[in-house]
């Protein structure tokens, strides 16, 4: 499995749709949130969009590997289709948060890779989230703040990527995963 985590407005979410499209036979863990759905973002594509209830029915069932409240919302990883897809000799890319990369860390015995995208400054990265536009003022200065403290994190991952152009940092992901790959041969 492969982790990516990146303090929002980063570019993952872009990068990791590249991921997957490449051609590299990456299964994405499509996440389920309680957050409002953002315009442009698809039903199962995207995310599982939940209602409160429904996410926390879900939780006591066991069926998330990890969960974390990130400004205001819920977003939690579905077991099953993790475990199910491992079981099966695909690989996983899951795009979450810090607090979740630690979670799996501790509790997925699965081979575990950790990757870390990182802005290329802070300056720019208040620049691509008011790009964005999808957040009020007050939320991007609320996701500025959880992206420092996020970015302390870095050090517990194995890889770094700096998202500067957007071509190079996919060119490196592609390199992590296969470089990965070719251990894992080694190791079999
Ligand atoms: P956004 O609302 O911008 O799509 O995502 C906000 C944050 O939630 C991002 O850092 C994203 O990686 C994280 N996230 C998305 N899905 C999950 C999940 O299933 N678990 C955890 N822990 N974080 C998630």
């Amino acid at each position: 499995a492969f982790i990516v985590s990146a303090p929002s407005g980063s570019g993952k979410t872009t990068l990791c749709n590249k991921l997957i499209n490449s051609g590299l036979g990456l299964a994405r863990s499509v996440s389920a949130t309680t957050r409002k759905i953002r315009k442009g973002e698809k039903e199962g594509v995207d995310y599982y969009f939940l209602s409160e209830g429904d996410f926390k029915k879900q939780l006591k069932r066991g069926g998330f590997l990890e969960h974390a409240k990130i400004f205001g919302n819920f977003y939690g990883t579905p077991k099953d289709f993790v475990l199910q897809t491992l079981h099966a000799g695909k690989d996983i890319l899951l795009a979450i948060d810090v607090h979740g990369a630690m979670k799996i860390k501790r509790s997925l015995k699965a081979e575990k890779v950790f990757i870390f995208i990182m802005p290329p400054s802070m300056a720019a990265l208040e620049k691509r989230l008011k790009a964005r536009s999808a957040d009020s003022e007050a939320q991007i200065s609320k996701r500025l703040k959880t992206a420092k403290r996020e970015l302390s994190f870095v050090s517990k991952y194995e890889y770094t990527v700096v998202n500067d152009s957007l071509e190079q940092a996919f060119s490196d992901l592609k390199c992590i995963i296969k470089a990965e790959r070719s251990r894992r041969l080694r190791k079999s």
